[in-house]
């Protein structure tokens, strides 16, 4: 006997984001689960005297979207907790938000915020730079992260706490930034220099409580919802972040698939502990929907500070000359060994690769691995923004997926912020994404928000398919020939994402047998002009069969009151 539906949506625009039946009109749930996808029949073989059916008068229907790159708790935390500013503020702005957010602080309190644009770096290196943040925060302890969160700006008064002076040397892949005659600490910490700082705003009174950790997770998972995201991957966790999500988990609180990335190294985040030490606790704070099953290494850091490790060299300047072209942060045979350890322990990788010398380190590593028999495990090169020809092909050959981050290379700050430290040819082939794909490798979307300031997906997809700023704001197409066709990307954003997480038997199309994860769209983006795909709005984000996000604008033509009560 055939099992009913408790839920049917007919009448629908189903994009299934499934090969076998790309389109439909009707979905049957039973259980948090999809019974089926079809036309009439699956109407009549699933309706039953319980079933609620729900005309959705020709809305659009597909997969809910998978994020395999965010820092969701990060993201979090800046909303509820922190002072933010655009990254488009300049140094003026920023002095006055942080002028203004200090004035409602106690004396000692800490001054917590983001993100200034990579291009200010140059005006922000100055001693006087620094005493005027000082004034500004009347004195008290500040540390502000950049659009690629992995440098900091902090105040005479952090640097104390943080026991940096002229005299303290430059930590292993990071810098102390220095006046150039006086050798005194500008203020301006760039990659691993920041985690001192880090590790001051936790020593002293700066961190947050694990109630306000829950909160910024759950509240980070609010605003996911309202973007129609469903799964996603955290790509860097600590101990206190994977606790929270098991606990809200525990509590029946997690409403998405989480999947977490548990650092190998920790040139940014500042967190404790990191390694074999923060692996022992992935077991112990996995549940349902949280899976951490993934470690991550940062192979380099992020070109504009030259911190990315590329196979030839930057554009020359004074402090790094002419055959500068930087270095990953594990030396070759190293990284192989930490691959070889997590594979042998069960653990997929994601690496942190934006120079084309750290992607063909990662290529070559899995190569080794792979020829040793562990033909299984996952790998994920992160950004991987810069590619060399040759290397291209290797994804498909060797398994190895593309997580792509299309908010942050689209004409606009970040590019702008590269092109003033690469050869121009260098700097305009960003994302080989129409190569990738054509190539049979697995390409999966990452927003890396809150380095991208919102999670709207519709805007990486735009990015994808126009290679153009979504926003409007920056002119001009960034190696248009890579782009990819809609359907493309919005694969990139739901099924890709769920098979490079190890989700693809769960969630990221809308099969049989799969969580009943989808989205209600207010439109139909294939009948949406290109250049307005970023409007696209979410009327409705179901997880595991629930509805959890609805716009208050209901949508068009459906009957309000056919939504199940006591489930919004
Ligand atoms: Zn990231």
């Amino acid at each position: 006997m055939t099992r009913h539906a408790d839920t049917l949506l007919t009448n629908a625009r189903i994009h299934t984001v499934d090969d076998s039946t790309p389109r439909a009109s009707v979905l049957a749930i039973a259980n948090g689960t999809i019974l089926a996808v079809g036309g009439d029949t699956v109407h009549e073989q699933y309706c039953g005297e319980h079933t609620e059916v729900r005309d959705m008068a020709g809305a659009f229907v597909m997969p809910g979207f998978v994020d395999v790159h965010n820092h969701h708790s990060l993201a979090g935390k800046a909303d509820l907790f922190e002072l933010t500013f655009p990254e488009t503020a300049s140094v003026e702005l920023i002095l006055e938000a942080v002028a203004e957010h200090a004035a409602t602080l106690a004396p000692d309190a800490w001054v917590v915020g983001g993100s200034w644009g990579s291009t200010l770096v140059g005006e922000l290196c100055r001693v006087s730079a620094r005493t005027a943040l000082d004034e500004a925060a009347g004195g008290r302890p500040v540390v502000l992260s950049d659009d690629s969160k992995h440098n900091r700006w902090v105040s005479s008064r952090t640097l104390k706490l943080a026991g940096i002076d002229t005299s303290t040397p430059d930590p292993e892949s990071g810098e102390i930034v220095r006046d150039p005659t006086t050798g005194e600490p500008t203020g301006v910490l760039l990659e691993a220099a920041g985690v001192l700082a880090e590790h001051a705003v936790q020593a002293n009174g700066g961190g947050i409580t694990a109630q306000q950790q829950r909160d910024a997770s759950a509240a980070a998972i609010t605003t996911l919802h309202r973007y129609g995201v469903t799964a996603f991957q955290d790509a860097g966790v600590s101990v206190d972040i994977m606790r929270s999500l098991a606990e809200l988990d525990g509590s029946g609180e997690l409403a998405a698939w989480v999947v977490t990335s548990m650092l190998v190294n920790d040139p940014i985040f500042g967190f404790t502990p990191i390694g074999d030490e923060l692996f022992g606790y992935g077991e112990k704070f996995r549940s349902t929907h949280h899976r951490p099953d993934f470690v991550k290494v940062f192979l380099d850091g992020v070109p504009p500070t030259r911190t990315a490790a590329f196979l030839e060299p930057y554009l020359p300047d004074d402090a790094h000359g002419a055959c500068f072209h930087g270095a990953p942060t594990i030396p070759a045979n190293e990284l192989t060994t930490t691959l070889r350890s997590a594979a042998a322990a069960g653990l997929a990788a994601k690496v942190h690769c934006t120079g084309d010398a750290s992607v063909r380190a990662v290529l070559d590593a899995v190569a080794v691995l792979r020829d040793e028999g562990y033909t299984e495990t996952m790998f994920q090169v992160a950004h991987g923004q810069f590619v060399q020809q040759e290397d291209r092909p290797r994804f498909a050959e060797l398994g190895v997926t593309a997580d792509i981050s299309p908010f942050l290379w689209t004409p606009g700050v970040i590019p702008a912020a590269i092109a003033d430290v690469l050869p121009a040819d260098r700097a305009a082939e960003m994302q080989p994404n129409r190569t990738l794909v054509d190539s049979g490798a697995l390409v999966a979307g990452g927003t890396d928000w809150p380095v991208s300031p919102s999670p709207n997906i519709w805007e990486g997809i735009q990015g994808l398919v126009t290679r153009a700023d979504p926003t409007g704001q920056h002119p001009g197409t960034l190696w248009e020939e890579q782009a990819l066709t809609l359907a493309e990307a919005i694969a990139v954003f739901n099924r890709n994402g769920a098979v490079a997480m190890g989700l693809g038997e769960d969630t990221g199309s809308l099969t049989a047998g799969k969580s009943a994860d989808f989205v209600v769209l207010d439109r139909d983006p294939f009948e949406t002009p290109t250049n307005e795909l970023i409007d696209t709005a979410v009327r409705e984000t179901w997880f595991e069969g629930r509805n959890v996000f609805r716009c208050a604008n209901p949508v068009r033509g459906s009957d309000d009151s056919a939504l199940p009560s006591g489930n919004v």
